[in-house]
């Protein structure tokens, strides 16, 4: 098999109607990305996996959606609006923007963004030699400067000036389970140690959006917070980096391409911070998820800023506090990432070529395809609508397919990682076969004859959300 580059992702991904350039037809909009058909099912499939292994498998979970707007001293007390920026660098010569830290780790020189302004100055300043505009490939930037990556919006403001007062979109979706910390505490029976988990959506000005859903400027983050008793972060913070490693095992993604690593620069508050990585086609292994150990600054930010005690009393100890927090979060467009690219394969079945996407079953966008062998004889169409309807009425995505030969159609289903495909042929109206049908399975091509009045049953158990 030859090795799978994130073009064959992206070109598939296009073809088949997973994901879209945003605004295409209008020539289409940096970073921003749409799901398809296809894509929205895989995507609301993980989504619904990851709420499982939280919210469903836990006594010990809380579900949230917050509000996307939030008052703009949410972002103060975070230290969004003065830390959350990248650093950048403009080409004199033809205005490119690029991102410093980025760069000069493409040219072997250790940096991040959460180096000072200064920092950043002296390591571009000492390599401006090796440092050439990705567009023009002039060596001539202006000087390193730290960009502030959250997007303003006139929310609620009618003067006219969107400086005046800007309402930011949130800079990282998690800020929703911090404001809601003290009401899940107050109506729920939540008692410490618990969770909060939420999908929310984040929007960043990245300076160069870029590797398709890789680096998004506007994303979706699954977020889970853990509230703890202070100082009792270190156990559990292995268990939890342990537990959402293990999880990506446990649904189908292989081990090789999976890898933790540790932070090497730690914001200030922090006492420890993890990434699960994946291998990304032409990517390399990068960032999947994060898991970070916040100890009590969340809190007590908006503690301080909010002028509202958010520290907690133990109800058996009477002990009071502001709580620990450990954090996971992972993009969407990440996790999609991951997924499919690891699902899609290139093999061969009986000296033909075909593109297989080995999704774990219960994430396949479309369950099964049911197709009449010939679709001019209206006996068999009539009898495939029948089986049709009903898988449809069980299974909700599934497809008919009744277009070029059956070859064909298998092999498009197997692009889209379609577990099964039902065959309505003339066994199924007479004979001793009356009344079953062609069950074509995604991974063997092995097909079997199963009885029409057995399918829903046969097939659920296969599309049951968890794999153990
Ligand atoms: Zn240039």
């Amino acid at each position: 098999m030859s090795e799978v580059k994130l073009e064959d992702i992206v070109s598939l991904c296009k073809r088949r109607g997973f994901i879209y350039q945003g605004s295409e037809i209008y020539g289409g909009m940096a970073g921003m990305y749409d799901y398809g058909p296809l894509g929205v099912e895989l995507l609301n499939n993980l989504k619904r996996a990851w709420w499982k292994e939280h919210v469903y498998d836990r006594d010990d979970f809380y579900g949230l959606d917050s509000a996307i707007f939030k008052e703009p001293k949410v972002w103060d007390a975070s230290g969004h609006t003065s830390g959350f920026a990248d650093p950048l660098a403009e080409c004199k010569k033809c205005n490119t923007r690029i991102r410093v830290d980025k760069e000069l780790e493409n040219i072997g020189v250790r940096a991040d963004e959460k180096m000072s302004e200064q920092q950043l100055q002296k390591l571009f300043d000492e390599n401006r030699d090796k440092l050439k505009c990705p567009k023009c490939g002039a060596k001539d930037f202006g000087p390193v400067r730290m960009f502030n990556l959250l997007v303003k919006t006139n929310m609620g403001d009618f003067s006219g000036d969107i400086e005046a007062a800007p309402v930011y979109l949130p800079g990282e979706a998690c800020q929703g389970i911090y404001l809601n910390f003290k009401n899940v505490v107050d109506t729920t029976p939540a008692k410490i140690p618990f969770g909060i988990a939420q999908i929310g959506k984040a929007f960043r000005n990245e300076i160069s959006p870029r590797n398709f859903i890789f680096r998004t400027r506007e994303m979706e983050q699954a977020d889970t917070q853990y509230f703890v008793p202070p100082h009792q972060n270190k156990e559990r913070y292995e268990k939890i980096k342990q537990d959402r490693l293990d999880w990506y095992a446990k649904m189908g993604i292989r081990q090789e391409n999976l890898r933790l690593k540790q932070h090497e620069n730690l914001v200030f508050y922090a006492a420890d911070a993890w990434d699960i990585e994946y291998n990304y086609p032409s990517l390399g292994f990068d960032e999947l998820e994060g898991v970070h150990d916040r100890t009590d600054y969340d809190l007590t930010q908006h503690s301080k800023f909010s002028g509202t005690d958010l520290s907690y009393t133990d109800p058996t100890s009477g002990e009071k506090y502001i709580p620990w927090i450990l954090e996971t979060s992972v993009g969407m467009g990440r996790m999609f990432l991951a997924f499919i690219s690891d699902a899609y394969t290139e093999d061969e079945i009986g000296g033909e070529k075909r593109v297989v996407l080995k999704l774990p079953k219960h994430l396949a966008p479309v369950k099964v395809s049911v197709s009449p062998l010939l679709k001019n004889k209206p006996e068999l169409v009539e009898k495939a609508r029948e089986v049709y309807t009903m898988l449809k009425k069980e299974f909700g995505t599934v497809m008919w397919d009744d277009n070029g030969n059956i070859g064909k159609r298998y092999r498009r289903q197997d692009e889209i990682g379609t577990p099964y495909c039902v065959v309505i042929d003339f066994e199924t109206l007479e004979g001793d076969t009356k009344g079953t049908v062609t069950v074509r399975d995604r991974d063997t091509t092995e097909q079997k004859r199963v009885k029409i009045t057995e399918l829903i049953s046969r097939l659920s158990g296969e599309f049951a959300l968890s794999q153990d």
